[in-house]
């Protein structure tokens, strides 16, 4: 029996973990897809309050140690389904069931596709949801990238350091990402704008030979010659396993305030993967302390 399982170790996760074990509990990460999360594709994090610039794997890696030497311990599985008989929480997954005293969900949230035909089929073969991971199989070739929040933005940068030509295509005239970003973005010669545009279809038979996009105010199509499309365009939460003792919003996200209470008892829920405006770095980890005492605090009224 653990104290406190945590679903998911990304930053909301893994800080969770290391205030759970700080507070005397004893916590276990959960996580199908490795540790980390979805900052481990991010190339360079340079807004993490008191960390000038460090890559999104090596924050993650900083923190999954720092997190296992206060005890947390980690499994790589993926969770099924929580249920709650009489206050013992059970956490199954697809490599056994574990109980436990309390849950914090920090499952994040995973890539939006755009829903073009063949979109799933070239993964590997021209579209790509991760510019560090791949982008190196673009050196020298023109790409696009699709989306205006910072993600997008961070990866039109790494990929203008890497690729001949990256087209920056975002369906409005304004960036969501950061100023800052923009700017530096706007300054490179390798790198075109292409706003208030949409993409409509991948072109090639077989790998990507180019992208049609379509401008949205005068509804004019432009093909783009790209061998590399990186899809930038948000994530979606994947909470249905969870609904059963959390309520969901219309969109999938777990309903929470700042508090991380969930309105079960013993349920709590951190990061990306519930309803909040900001989804940072930093409030994703702000999240997993705040649940974490929460957590603990709920265990020791029970005993
Ligand atoms: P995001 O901020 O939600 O941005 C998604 C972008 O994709 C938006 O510009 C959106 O356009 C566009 N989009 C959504 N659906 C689309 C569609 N079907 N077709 C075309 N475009 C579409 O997602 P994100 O950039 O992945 O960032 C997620 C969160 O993580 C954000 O809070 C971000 O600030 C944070 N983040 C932080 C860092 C860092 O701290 N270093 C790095 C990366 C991400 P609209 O703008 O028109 O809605």
């Amino acid at each position: 029996m653990y104290d406190i399982i945590i679903i998911g170790a990304g930053p909301a996760g893994m800080t969770a973990a290391i205030y759970g074990q700080r507070a005397g509990k004893s916590t276990l990460m959960i996580d199908k897809a490795g540790y980390g999360g979805n900052i481990i594709t991010t190339p360079s994090v340079e807004n993490y309050p008191g960390l000038k610039n460090v890559s999104g794997a090596e924050f993650a890696q900083l923190l999954f140690d720092q997190a296992e030497s206060f005890g947390a311990e980690y499994k790589s599985a993926e969770v099924t389904g929580i249920t709650d008989a009489a206050g013992v929480k059970t956490v199954h997954t697809d490599g056994g069931d574990y109980d436990c005293k309390a849950v914090i969900i920090a499952a994040g949230a995973t890539n939006r596709k755009l829903g073009l035909d063949r979109e799933e089929q070239l993964v590997g073969s021209g579209v790509s949801f991760c510019a560090t991971c791949d982008g190196m199989f673009f050196r020298g070739r023109d790409v696009a990238v699709i989306g205006g929040g910072n993600t997008a933005l961070e990866d039109a940068e790494y990929l203008a350091g890497v690729a001949n030509k990256v087209y920056l295509v975002h369906r409005r005239d304004r960036f969501r990402g950061e100023q800052k970003t923009a700017d530096r973005l706007a300054r490179l010669e390798n790198v075109e704008f292409v706003l208030n545009s949409t993409p409509v279809r991948f072109l090639g038979d077989g790998p990507v030979t180019g992208l049609v996009v379509k401008n949205n105010e005068t509804g004019e199509e432009r093909e783009l010659k790209v061998q590399g499309v990186f899809e930038a365009v948000g994530q979606v939460p994947q909470n249905a396993n969870f609904k059963n003792v959390a309520e969901l919003d219309e969109a999938g996200y777990v309903k929470a305030a700042e508090n991380c209470e969930t309105g079960h008892p013993g349920i709590f829920v951190a990061g990306d993967c519930r309803t909040k405006k900001v989804r940072q770095l930093d409030t994703a980890a702000a999240d997993g302390t705040v649940a974490a005492l929460a957590a603990s605090d709920y265990i020791n009224s029970m005993e």
